[in-house]
Order: C-alpha cells, then structure tokens, then sequence
C-alpha cells in the first residue's frame, strides 16, 4: 500500500474488510478514482446479520465523493454479495455509504450544508456540480431520515394553517409547531382529510397533551381539531380575521367606488391599499389624502372604521371584558347596512368562544407566517412532476429543523 492509498482508506474510514487497491489521477479530466476492494472472508447478511460466505461481487458500482482539492472524486467498487441460508443472495451494505445512494456519507453531508446555505436547489446543485434530480434524491433521504429521528417531545402549542401552491387554486395544509417554530408536516389540499393526514404525523401521546390549536374558522379544519386531539382549545387565529375584515372593506370598497364612477366621481381610485393597512403602516406621504378620505360620508369610510374598532378586542387581558366588548362591536356592524362587513360579524359572533380562547393562550398562526416568504420562495422552485411531494419534501428539509446529517458522519 503506498502512501496515497493509506490516505484515502484512512479518509474513508474503511475497516479491515476494505482497502484501496489503487488511486488514479486524470489531470486532463480534474478527477481522482479510488478502486476499493473488499478483501474479508465472511460478511454479515443485510438482512438478518448472519455471517455468510460470498456468493459473488456485483457488478462494480461508483460513488461520488468530496472533491480533492477540486478533483471530483469517485469511489469504485464491487460489492459481495451474502449467500445467506434464511435470505437468498443479498448484497451487502458499505460502510461509506447508504443503501441505494450514489454518494458517501461524507459527500453526503457536505452537499446537505450546502443545500441548506444556497436556501435554493438551483444554486445547490450548480455549486455541488449535480443534477437537479440528485440533488432532491439527498433533499429527499435527508428528510426522511430527520423525520424518522424527530424526538417525541411535549407538544403544547401548534398551528394548522393553509398554503396556496402550484397554479389556480392548490392549497397546502400544514401543521406547525408554535413554540418550536417548525413545520412538523405538509398535506396535498385543505380538506378534512388532509387535516387528518397531517395529525397522523404525530405520536398519540403528544396529540394528548396539545393544549391548543391557532387555525382559521374553516370547518374542515375545526372537525379535524375535534377528531384528532379533542381535549385542544381551538384558537381563531386573530390574523386570519383580520384578513376576513379586510376582505369585507375591499367589497364594499369595490361596490361603492362602482357606483360613484358612474356619477364621474373619482374618489376611490387608487385608494384600495390604504384601507388595508393599518393605519401606522401608511406611508408618510399618502397620509393626507388618506385623513381626508377617510372622514368623508363613505361606505367604505364606515366599513374601514368598524374594521380598525375591532383590533381593540386583541388589547383585553381577560376574556370576559373581550366578550363585553365583542357584544358593543357587534351591534355596531350588524346596524351598519354593509352587507360584506355584517356578514364577517354573523361568521365572528359564531366562533366567538373559540375567538376568546386566545386570552387563555395568547397564540397565533403569526409564527407560521413568518415561514410565508420562505415557503414562497420554496414554491416557487417547485413545480411538475411529483410537485406536491418536492414541495413537502423541501419545506421540511428548509422549515421542519429536522436532524438531517448522514448518522455515520455525526459520530
Ligand atoms: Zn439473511
């Protein structure tokens, strides 16, 4: 064994049953090749773990491994394989590598921290000098893994809450961990089925001990909740409402700016953001005409006041003066006459004790959309064949904190 083919069995970790025969260098093709044979007399069947003769090699496999000092390296190698009693013909295991990879656990590792650096599969692969599909195949075993090692801890909070994806109307549902801030599991479409899938990710002792759950007032969602984990408080996440009420302003804001057009009144035009933000939002400049719009004997002047009067619930320490203030609210909007905003205060007034859980455990999907632009960026990377599964697979790989390193590198 000269010195080159010392280093690399030492690199590789190879034990007594392995060694490298030989190590060549193209200077042409920037590659270094190791040959590695097995030299033992036994192996261990993969299966059972019975010590078996060698029935033959396989044909001779290649690994890609770390680059040497820019080198692509590639392991060569025929593997024996067992001829175990219980079993049949088995080819064993490596030690450099997982069973149906084309890497070893070193590349492997590498290419994980890479792919998590890029925060982009394109980039990932052109840095790895890889295929797109390689690439997911290790996003994919990585995941995989981490799920199957994911600790069975004390769940006390999560989130269940929707996703558009793809083009027209897809939707994703996934369940995240509050506290943790992580996703722990992505479902094809929003369905009670796909709520359903989603619990199926956890053991049945942390459903029980969930405290509670932030979601939006989607039925098929609360039915899930009651289904899956019926002791959790459901909480209506207090962003999604104030989406619902911001939806109603634009309606009546669409309707009545329809109307005034007619008159040639031009009022409205190019209003639609302001009565969105809230009001510490609005920039600086658009202020004025804002002030002044929303003083005037509009509609939608009313609709957006009854909406901005209602972030004061949030404000209550206790429940019971929310629901005091709920009920006074709720007069107000009922007598308004705008049909878009009464409609938000019927569906309010219908969830109100699962609205008021959120004095008791103050929790909300906010968390869960602070993954918004990451998802964002992550959908928009997948598409195509196999699109729902890319998406999970990458959205747990990039939000799901899993343990993803190779187990043979950490130790
Ligand atoms: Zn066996």
């Amino acid at each position: 064994m000269n010195e080159l083919t010392k280093h690399y069995s030492l690199l590789l970790g190879l034990d007594a049953a392995w060694e490298v025969s030989d190590v060549s260098l193209s200077l042409e093709g920037k590659r270094v090749e190791i040959l590695v044979k097995h030299v033992g007399g036994q192996v261990p069947c993969p299966e059972c773990d019975a010590e078996c003769s060698i029935a033959d090699h396989a044909p001779e496999r290649t690994w890609r491994h770390l680059d040497t000092m820019q080198f692509e390296t590639r392991l060569r190698a025929r593997v024996p394989r067992a001829n175990c009693r219980a079993c049949g013909v088995k080819t064993t295991a490596v030690p450099w590598a997982g069973k149906h990879s084309r890497f070893t656990w070193l590349f492997e590792a590498l290419a994980i921290e890479v792919i998590q650096a890029c925060g982009n599969v394109k980039a990932a692969a052109g840095l790895l000098g890889l295929d797109w599909g390689s690439v997911h195949r290790i996003m994919e075993r990585a995941v995989e893994r981490g799920l199957e090692r994911r600790e069975v801890q004390t769940l006390q909070y999560v989130g269940i809450d929707e996703k558009s994806f793809g083009r027209g109307h897809s939707y994703v549902s996934l369940l995240v961990d509050l506290t943790g801030a992580r996703v722990l599991e992505v479902a094809e479409e929003r369905t009670q089925a796909a709520a359903d899938r989603l619990w199926e990710a956890l053991p049945e002792k942390q459903k029980e001990e969930i405290e509670a759950v932030a979601v939006d007032m989607w039925p098929a969602f609360a039915n899930s909740i009651k289904t899956n984990a019926e002791q959790a408080e459901i909480v209506h996440d207090r962003f999604h409402i104030s989406k619902h009420l911001n939806e109603a302003v634009d309606k009546v804001r669409r309707q009545e700016h329809k109307t005034l057009k007619k008159t040639g009144d031009e009022r409205l035009t190019g209003s639609k953001q302001l009565w969105l933000f809230n009001p510490e939002n609005i920039r600086d400049d658009r202020w004025p005409e804002f002030e002044a719009l929303k003083d005037q004997e509009l509609k939608t002047s009313r609709a957006w006041a009854i909406k901005e009067q209602f972030r004061w619930l949030w404000e209550y320490r206790y429940a019971g003066n929310a629901r005091k203030f709920f009920n006074r609210w709720y007069g107000w909007a009922a007598r308004s006459r705008l049909k878009p905003i009464i409609k938000v205060a019927k569906m309010l007034k219908r969830h109100l004790d699962n609205i008021l859980t959120y004095f008791r455990h103050r929790i909300t999907n906010a968390m869960s959309e602070g993954f918004n632009s990451r998802i964002q960026s992550i959908k928009s990377q997948a598409r195509g064949f196999r699109a729902f599964e890319n998406y999970r697979t990458r959205i747990l790989f990039y939000c799901g904190k899993l343990n993803l390193t190779p187990t043979e590198v950490t130790h």
